[in-house]
């Protein structure tokens, strides 16, 4: 029978049964495999199946068994990337978000999502201190560092009506590969993107980015913005914002800071982040350091007409803000979609549930561990601290010490060495690192955005690194 109607007691089946499979992978989270034991052969043979023109029925969800089994675990002992940990408050919120299928394009589509999500974006602003700052929910950092230079480049060299457009963005070498896509996606060019010398300590040096904007002035060329960065994503390290705000401001460029890997730890240390107000845009995720389940990515502003002039189709803007009532709000003059999901949901509930104390702390705890860890490598002979920014980013690698044949190894010897000890530890399957380069080093790199992470798992990194490279020889 073709109809894709269930009943009640399929609906319930089916509910029953992914509910019982979510169940127990969290039951069993912290014993599983932290990458599972899978080729890419094996996941081809398993899913890559032909689509079946008859439906298989409740046949089909046999199949969500093999999808956990060859799924990542995001288990307290997980420090790769910058990978949130998934609340799950949160990740139940997604079920009902899903089930009531609103499109979030405007207050007249989705009365209570729109009206929740402007309230979840107010509550983040007002938690890293932007009070006054507008925004929407994104599908991650890269789409709100996107959107926040659309912004810019239209507030400072408008291109939406005659295209061509122009002008110059200054962030430094180790910003965000985001930054240079949407550089490029504008239609600027990547040559149009100045990438600013670091200092010793890895943040944007003021000075020289004042120089690359007086030389550019200089050379005729038209300065657009500068980007900031609020946590790096190799080592959490954070620019100084207040100079480049002020640098900015000076030259009347826009000021956007991609805060996806750190903005929202200025919940639990906002001292680290004075400055961050100055911003004419700022993008944050979610679903990194405030543990919710992806995808969700946030961009907050200062001017909602700046929004508006760069995402509303020409002249309707001023009219959308002139109606100027709850009713007539959009979210789709203020952003690059228009369809949009429910993503609101889950991070509303999960705030709520917990409270915002919670995560401050769990905030806190991920910094703490961070420090325990560099603390660690600092006094195991065996290893070397090669970068600890402000924030949960820790890099470093084995070397061997200097041991009793005082036998040192080359630079290419110690990055190859490194690099098995990272595939070692990842397929020992208890601790999941990721790497990095830093000044040309290969670095292991551990990562704390993690709410599920012991004190006894952050000693669980040094006691892996060493085991595997005993056996890496
Ligand atoms: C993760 C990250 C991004 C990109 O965010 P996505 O959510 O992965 O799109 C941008 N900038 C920084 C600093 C990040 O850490």
């Amino acid at each position: 029978m073709p109809n894709l109607e269930l009943s009640r007691q399929q609906l319930r089946e089916v509910l029953r049964r992914v509910t019982a499979l979510s169940l127990e992978y969290l039951k069993n989270l912290d014993s599983r495999r932290i990458f599972p034991g899978v080729s890419g052969k094996d996941t081809t043979r398993k899913f890559d199946a032909r689509l079946p023109e008859r439906g298989l029925g409740m046949e089909a969800l046999d199949s969500l068994r093999d999808v956990v089994r060859a799924s990542r675990a995001q288990n307290g002992r997980f420090f790769g990337y910058v990978m949130g940990s998934g609340e799950p408050v949160a990740a139940f919120a997604e079920l009902l978000a899903g089930v009531l299928n609103q499109n979030v394009t405007s207050w007249r589509s989705a009365p209570a999502a729109a009206t929740i999500e402007r309230t979840v974006v107010r509550w983040l602003a007002e938690a890293v201190g932007c009070k006054s700052f507008s925004g929407s929910l994104t599908g991650g950092g890269s789409s709100a560092n996107l959107m926040g230079l659309a912004m810019a480049r239209e507030a400072v060299g408008p291109a939406n009506e005659a295209g061509a457009p122009r002008g110059i963005v200054y962030a430094s070498s180790e910003a965000h590969m985001s930054i240079p896509k949407a550089v490029a996606l504008l239609g600027l060019g990547r040559r149009n993107l100045r990438l600013i010398e670091v200092d010793s300590g890895m943040r944007m040096s003021p000075g020289k980015l004042e120089a690359a904007i007086r030389s550019d002035l200089k050379r005729g060329r038209r300065p657009l913005a500068v980007v900031a960065t609020a946590g790096t994503v190799n080592t959490g390290t954070i620019d100084p914002l207040g100079e480049a705000a002020e640098i900015a401001r000076r030259h009347e460029l826009w000021f956007h800071v991609d805060g996806a890997y750190g903005g929202l730890a200025a919940i639990a240390a906002p001292e680290k982040f004075e400055g961050l107000s100055l911003a004419d845009s700022v993008s944050l995720d979610p679903h990194k350091w405030l543990y919710t389940p992806l995808d969700c990515g946030c961009l907050l502003y200062r001017d909602r007409g700046a929004a508006r002039n760069a995402f509303a189709h020409a002249g309707d803007y001023a009219k959308s803000l002139e109606s100027g009532t709850i009713e007539a709000f959009t979210f789709f003059d203020e952003s690059v979609e228009l369809s949009r999901r429910f993503r609101a949901l889950k991070l509303w509930l999960s705030l709520r549930f917990h409270g915002l104390e919670a995560f401050r702390e769990a905030i806190r705890r991920d910094l703490a561990h961070a420090r325990g860890l560099t603390e660690r490598i600092a006094g195991e002979p065996r290893l070397e601290l090669l970068a600890a920014g402000e924030l949960s980013a820790v890099c470093f690698r084995y070397t061997g010490g200097k041991g009793r044949q005082g036998k040192t190894f080359s630079a290419k010897r110690l990055d190859e060495r490194n690099r098995r000890i990272l595939e070692r530890v990842v397929r020992r399957g208890r601790v999941y690192l990721s790497n990095a380069t830093i000044r040309g080093k290969f670095a292991l790199r551990a990562c704390f955005v993690n709410h599920r992470t012991s004190d006894a798992d952050v000693e669980e990194i040094v006691r892996e690194v060493l085991r595997a490279a005993g056996e890496a020889g």
